[in-house]
């Protein structure tokens, strides 16, 4: 990988790498903009096969943070940690505060909150030890109610453009990935009387949205390609590639997983197939507009509401 090249044409501010032994930790904090104020991003714990995924994927990631917030109207850079390993070995109180002193070196440049396999519970943990942590439970809290509020706008306002009315009622919606954000948009997706078509490797959570809202499972191997007016990856990123397009049968793809495209040559292919692309950068932001009310000492529920309805506004 030739690492200057790569993020001096992304434009990186920084990248720094921390080790500490004790607690097994390897992160990656990449700082990519702070034009418009202090990077903002989550922290992210995953099983990484190999160290250049990581690079890459917090490479990725904080470049969509900074997207991400400015396409908010934020006054906040985009910045991501990613730590390397299993979270369930991982988490300690000793391992958050080597978060929090990696963390402390950016000196306020770089806030962290949740991103997969990361709580709000583990957000308080660092609180104890850095003060450029979001999404405790005393502020922000849990992001994905809001996050998945701003999906929603940002399907409505995909359907929109499709369609020529913003109503869910009847649609079909197949959603990938029924975790926090998942779930919550599966219910309000019911409640706007969309069908849905859902999987999760796990079952319990497949069997929980069936339940409550009428949902019906499908296979792995057929939640991206079935019959359907919207698919939703709610998982991970980089699902819809060059190979499973010439595969899709639906009319938008819009979701909360960050980098649902695995490169810019799936945005083209998508484009010349006739599907709607909602990015993801826009319409998963509300999260990142909750905590970052924190950062920027604007946190009423009437600014984070108005914000996270002007995305669908923002996706129009
Ligand atoms: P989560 O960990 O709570 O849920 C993810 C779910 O996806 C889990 O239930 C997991 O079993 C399932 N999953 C993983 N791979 C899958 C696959 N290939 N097929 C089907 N299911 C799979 O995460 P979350 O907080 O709900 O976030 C979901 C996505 O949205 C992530 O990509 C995250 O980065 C993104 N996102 C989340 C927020 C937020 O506020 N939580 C904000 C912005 C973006």
């Amino acid at each position: 990988m030739e690492l200057f090249k790569e993020t001096a044409s992304m434009g990186h501010e920084q990248i720094l790498f921390a080790q500490d032994k004790k607690t097994n930790l390897k992160a990656i904090i990449a700082v990519h903009s702070t034009v418009l104020g202090p990077a903002l991003g989550g922290m992210r714990i995953w099983h990484y096969q190999n160290e250049a995924d990581a690079l890459n994927d917090v490479i990725r990631l904080s470049y969509g943070m900074t997207l991400k917030n400015a396409a908010a109207g934020l006054p906040l850079g985009g910045g991501k940690m990613v730590v390397i390993g299993d979270a369930t070995k991982l988490k300690s109180e000793a391992f958050f505060a080597a978060c929090a002193r990696f963390i402390n070196t950016f000196n306020g440049q770089y806030y962290t909150a949740e991103d997969v396999n990361t709580t709000t519970d583990d957000m308080d943990t660092m609180k104890r030890y850095t003060n450029f942590v979001v999404g405790t439970s005393d502020s922000s809290s849990d992001p994905s109610p809001y996050t998945a509020k701003g999906v929603l706008n940002g399907i409505k306002a995909a359907v929109k453009t499709k369609f020529g009315s913003d109503s869910l009622n009847g649609k079909t919606v197949a959603v990938q990935g029924l975790g926090n954000v998942g779930y919550r948009l599966c219910e309000h997706l019911h409640q706007e009387g969309a069908q849905l078509l859902v999987y999760d490797y796990d079952a319990k959570k497949i069997d929980r949205v069936t339940a409550e809202f009428g949902a019906v499972g499908v296979s792995q191997s057929e939640i991206l390609t079935s019959e359907c007016d919207i698919v939703a990856p709610c998982a991970l990123g980089a699902v819809i590639n060059t190979d499973i397009i010439d595969q899709l049968k639906c009319a938008i793809i819009a979701g909360s997983a960050n980098n649902i495209l695995a490169n810019s040559e799936a945005g083209d292919r998508l484009h010349q197939k006739g599907i709607l692309y909602a990015p993801d950068y826009i319409i998963n932001a509300g999260g990142v507009i909750n905590c970052g009310a924190d950062i920027i000492g604007n946190h009423n529920e009437h600014y984070v509401w108005q914000k996270i309805d002007d995305i669908y506004n923002t996706t129009m």
